[in-house]
């Protein structure tokens, strides 16, 4: 059993003064890339620093695949997003880039997938014939941030007139992918890599769309896999959708 350290002896070891707990109120954002607690792993050998900042003394250098576990921020300094992380292996707590870090979770807890959005479903998955797609409405918000479901590349940003109108394919790795249809905006451009979390476009009604809402797919080798949730349900953006998808 692992132990768990309380927040004053983070603190403590990271040496944060009371103005540096700021970053702590953040973890209720509903679309930071991760969450108290969560398992991450380095994606490159990652500096991880005394405080967050690249002019920080560093703590330690970790290695690809080394896990942490989450245990303060986010918080923004010099253009990039830090988090407080205990890596475990080596005892060792610092802050390092968000964009070097992805999630391990998994498994029961359903946590392979977040919500890309704040809504409500308004046609559940294969609620209607051959639409294996959840639709989430925003009670019409034009712009309604949209954030990406899991980390990756993006694979496709297109416009498709008499479907999904404007829309972003993202890559996850082992042949997953996920799809958001009918935006108004988009915030990132293709070949893009993005983190979990990251804000992705605006909710829109382009293509073949009869109001504003998301039309948001999972597949894995062009297969489309079901997803969660009754019409009506509400999601909220940056949580989990409580399914295990195998292989990612
Ligand atoms: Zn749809």
């Amino acid at each position: 059993m692992s132990r768990k350290f309380s927040r004053r002896s983070i603190v403590k070891s990271l040496g944060v003064t009371a103005t540096g707990l700021t970053g702590m109120a953040a973890l209720s954002g509903s679309a930071s890339a991760f969450s108290d607690g969560e398992r991450i792993a380095a994606t490159t050998n990652l500096n991880t620093r005394e405080q967050p900042g690249t002019d920080q003394p560093i703590v330690a250098t970790v290695n690809p695949g080394e896990v942490g576990e989450i245990m303060n921020g986010p918080t923004n300094k010099g253009g990039y997003t830090w988090w407080g992380v205990h890596w475990l292996d080596r005892n060792v707590w610092g802050w390092s880039v968000e964009r070097y870090l992805q999630s391990t979770s998994g498994g029961s807890g359903g946590s392979d997938f977040d919500w890309p959005i704040s809504g409500y479903i308004t046609s559940p998955y294969g609620a209607r014939p051959g639409h294996y797609a959840v639709d989430i409405g925003a009670n019409g918000n034009i712009g309604e941030p949209i954030y990406a479901a899991h980390s990756g590349t993006v694979d496709v940003r297109a416009y498709e007139a008499g479907g999904c109108g404007n829309y972003l394919k993202i890559g996850h790795g082992n042949g997953y992918q996920t799809m958001y249809c009918h935006l108004n905006s988009f915030d990132v451009v293709e070949g893009e890599s993005v983190s979990r979390g990251q804000l992705i476009g605006g909710m829109g009604t382009t293509g073949n769309s009869t109001g504003p809402h998301l039309h948001f797919t999972v597949e894995r080798n062009g297969n489309h896999l079901s997803i969660p949730g009754g019409d009506g349900e509400t999601v909220t953006a940056g949580t989990k959708i409580p399914k295990d998808y195998s292989g990612i």
